[in-house]
């Protein structure tokens, strides 16, 4: 629903002392005083106005407005981008569900260029006719691609009629889809054309070879100039070696090339049982065995003969004991680099104990929660998940990701000493705590934990004709 529908066109004019009724446009819809205002990397004392037309105000004094929300003790904060969200499975009928766990953790833009879809065009065609809670928006997927279709030209072709009606990005995962490099190298140059980054799952998870998945992104970015996001650095690429895999990254940015990568803030991973992590080896690979698996929402252990059975299913999603990439040694370590986002690579598409790692519902809380304790500096960790994503994903995401007149208005009010995350592996459908509230285009979207309305809008980039 949208917010002139919803507060109606009284919450949009008021009385003038002759009884008439005229709109005065000096007047907020909302007014955010007394909070500690995250602006320019620091925080700040001034008021917060959001426009009647879901636009930020910023004023050193006091602003007129209809409805006034008192912040004293708490951070004020453009809304949490997350771009590795994953709803990709079956999005038509688990969006509404995705989105709501989404925004309760303070995510007001949830942007999927890990997976995507192989139909981003269609996708949004038939995605902007329903109400969100928060913004959305999707890559193009080479993985359905390349399994639809047979020769490189008619892939290529799909991907460049994606990224001309305005998808976010190219995504692929060369792990689970092992492509010649020859291959990903048209991949790189049409990222490069139409100036979309290209987010990778990188082909190699363990010890020995991981590095050599780093190795192979940067080659990439050399040799066609494209921007590469490396997805989840901490579970693919960085999970053995990350000091390593940050010099590479570090000494490729320094010869200019465009390379990004993000971190989630939990110690284990999950992933299906179907796919390509638990191919023969996989015991070897991970040093783990099968009663280390636990299938996520019902907390089941597993035993040879259940991971047997199991694996013949498609997507059944196990976790991986806590632990197994110690956040000390991974996401701790890269989230310093300035280089480094968040993604929560997650999200949760059932309502009732789904089968979704828990970060699909804490993990901008838990990120919030876990660096502050380890001592990241709250501004480091606020800029990484408002304004950095948004230099990565210019145009679309220009005028988001930052409390200045005239942006759009996604903003979310926390207490940064109460917020936490609370899904957990056996129940991962639990909203996270601290998180007062969250505003979505100008409007509340969740309150104390409570849905509001659904004001989002599409993310994507203008359409542009292909040649
Ligand atoms: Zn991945």
């Amino acid at each position: 629903m949208k917010k002139a529908s919803l507060v109606g066109v009284a919450g949009l004019i008021h009385q003038s002392g002759f009884g008439q009724l005229v709109n005065d446009p000096e007047e907020m819809a909302y007014v955010i005083e007394n909070g500690s205002v995250f602006i320019d990397r620091t925080f700040k004392s001034v008021t917060v106005g959001i426009t009647q037309d879901g636009r930020f105000k910023v004023s050193d004094g006091p602003l007129k407005g209809q409805v006034y929300i008192d912040a004293t003790d708490k951070i004020v904060s453009p809304g949490f981008i997350d771009i590795l969200a994953d709803n990709s499975s079956n999005p038509e009928s688990t969006y509404e569900i995705f989105e709501q766990y989404k925004v309760s953790d303070g995510v007001t833009t949830a942007l999927q260029l890990h997976g995507g879809h192989h139909k981003a065009a269609s996708y949004y065609r038939s995605f902007s006719k329903k109400s969100h809670y928060i913004n959305w928006g999707v890559s193009t997927k080479v993985m359905n691609i390349r399994r639809n279709q047979k020769s490189i030209d008619s892939r290529l072709k799909t991907i460049e009629k994606n990224l001309a009606y305005g998808a976010l990005a190219i995504s692929h995962s060369i792990e689970y889809q092992p492509t010649p490099y020859s291959e990903l190298l048209e991949y790189g140059k049409l990222a490069y054309k139409y100036q979309r980054p290209l987010f990778l799952h990188l082909r190699y998870s363990s010890k020995n070879k991981e590095l050599e998945g780093v190795r192979e992104a940067i080659r990439l970015a050399k040799d066609t100039s494209c921007a590469i996001h490396i997805d989840h650095l901490n579970s693919t690429g960085g999970t053995f070696n990350m000091e390593a895999a940050l010099d590479l990254i570090r000494n490729a940015r320094s010869q200019g090339l465009k390379i990004t990568t993000c971190v989630y803030p939990y110690s284990y991973w999950a992933t299906y049982l179907h796919s390509k992590r638990f191919g023969p080896g996989w015991k070897e690979r991970y040093g783990l065995t099968y009663s280390d698996l636990t299938v996520v929402g019902s907390g089941e252990r597993l035993s040879q003969a259940r991971f047997n059975e199991l694996r013949q299913k498609s997507g059944v999603l196990v976790a991986v004991p806590e632990g197994t990439q110690p956040l000390s040694t991974t996401s701790d370590l890269a989230i310093k680099e300035d280089f480094c986002l968040i993604g929560s690579d997650g999200g949760i598409e059932r309502a009732a104990r789904a089968n979704n790692h828990p970060r699909g519902a804490g993990c901008f809380a838990k990120a919030i929660r876990h660096f502050q304790d380890v001592g990241i500096p709250l501004e480091d960790i606020l800029y990484k998940i408002t304004e950095a994503p948004t230099k990565l994903l210019r145009p679309a995401m220009m005028r988001r990701g930052k409390i200045k007149d005239g942006f759009l208005a996604d903003l979310v009010i926390f207490d940064k000493d109460k917020i936490q995350d609370k899904a957990s592996v056996a129940n991962p459908n639990q909203f996270s705590q601290g998180i007062d509230y969250v505003f979505v285009n100008g409007e509340i979207a969740c309150k104390n934990q409570h849905l509001k309305f659904k004001n989002g809008r599409q993310i994507k980039i203008q359409a542009a004709r292909v040649e």
